[in-house]
């Protein structure tokens, strides 16, 4: 007889928008005449930047032709792409990021979500409330989450809240976790953490050995010249934090899917004998393994981002989201409600409720 894998069976449904999809329908009903905004799920609304559509296009055809033709690639990501990536990236704004240490993928969905393949099952891990859910169901999926509680809370994750007394900034918890996901600027809150948050994390991730595993999704929305785009701008993270990357926000990719994640070799995890072992070397072997690559057309379009029309076009895309976020803070302060975010990111956080 098939086992399932229990730990999936303990995944409550998403109740979150399956509700939100019925009060919309019910208030829709009793108000036919209004028009909605729907600002409860996410997705980029803007087309592709012109350079990343010309290098696909052209990245077709390369595929049309037995001399230009590309079959299985590194699973590593094309040196066209993870070189640029690092220069771009990294290296000009005097990060010591290296090539081998960046792995392109078909997203952080997918890198953050398959990141605990690296980490045993007893670590204790720490997200922020409110959170991205992948960080918590893919640690359920893993058997590292424990119980389901009345609360909704899962007895092996530790929450640390996120409130308007704190700024919506996750704080070092004074219990030890072994693992802790950071994602600035956030989703769904729109706050980012500035210089002297992470340097708070990544002083208690030095003394705890403790993983950072920090998503920076939202990273080209940044404006605050205190709020780091990339966490290895804070001196030390490059021996105890991981990088989450998109091309998905940044550019429009939802659909195309690519993002990286950068490892470096630095960074250790411990046997239970407390040997230390690289994580770098183990996360190649995972994606040698059970990945085979972003395919060759979509790595073209990436690289196509960082060309000087690429980098303009995606400048404006960005000023486009920042116009709406500005939009969204400004009307819902001006009619009353508590709103945050907004500033270094598309994402506007409101406290309270309209009631019609
Ligand atoms: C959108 C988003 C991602 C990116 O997902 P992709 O798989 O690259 O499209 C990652 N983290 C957060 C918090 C996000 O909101």
């Amino acid at each position: 007889m098939v086992h399932v894998n229990e730990t999936f069976t303990k995944l409550p449904g998403s109740y979150l928008f399956s509700e939100i999809a019925h009060r919309v329908a019910a208030f829709q009903a009793a108000h036919p005449d209004v028009r909605l905004i729907r600002m409860g799920i996410g997705d980029v609304t803007q087309p592709l930047p012109p350079a990343a559509i010309t290098a696909m296009h052209r990245a077709v055809d390369d595929l049309a032709y037995r001399e230009t033709f590309h079959g299985y690639g590194p699973e590593q990501g094309y040196p066209f792409l993870v070189e640029t990536i690092c220069e771009h990236d990294f290296r000009r704004h005097g990060l010591k990021v290296t090539p081998d240490e960046i792995f392109v993928s078909d997203g952080a969905k997918s890198d953050t979500g398959n990141f605990g393949d690296l980490l045993d099952t007893d670590n204790r891990v720490a997200v922020a409330d409110p959170v991205y859910p992948v960080y918590v169901d893919s640690n359920v999926m893993a058997g590292r989450a424990g119980h389901l509680g009345a609360d909704g809370r899962w007895s092996g994750i530790t929450y640390l809240p996120c409130t308007a007394e704190n700024g919506f900034k996750p704080l070092p918890p004074s219990e030890r976790v072994d693992v802790v996901y950071l994602c600035s600027p956030n989703n769904p809150t729109g706050v980012a953490l500035t210089r002297s948050d992470l340097a708070a994390w990544v002083d208690y991730a030095r003394e705890h050995k403790t993983l950072i595993l920090f998503d920076a999704a939202y990273e080209a929305f940044v404006r605050n010249p205190d709020v780091p785009h990339s966490i290895y701008e804070v001196p030390g993270a490059e021996e105890c934090a991981v990088e989450f990357r998109s091309f998905s926000k940044t550019a429009g990719f939802t659909g195309v899917r690519c993002g990286y994640v950068v490892v470096p070799r630095s960074v250790k995890v411990w046997t239970a004998d407390g040997v230390a072992v690289a994580l770098n070397a183990l996360w190649n072997r995972r994606q040698c393994t059970k990945f085979n690559g972003a395919s060759y057309v979509t790595q073209r379009g990436a690289a196509a981002i960082y060309t000087p029309e690429g980098q303009e076009q995606v400048r404006r895309l960005i000023d486009y989201y920042h116009e709406n976020a500005r939009t969204l803070l400004e009307g819902t302060r001006r009619v009353g409600l508590e709103a945050y975010g907004g500033e270094d990111s598309p994402y506007v956080w409101l406290l309270s409720l309209i009631h019609i």
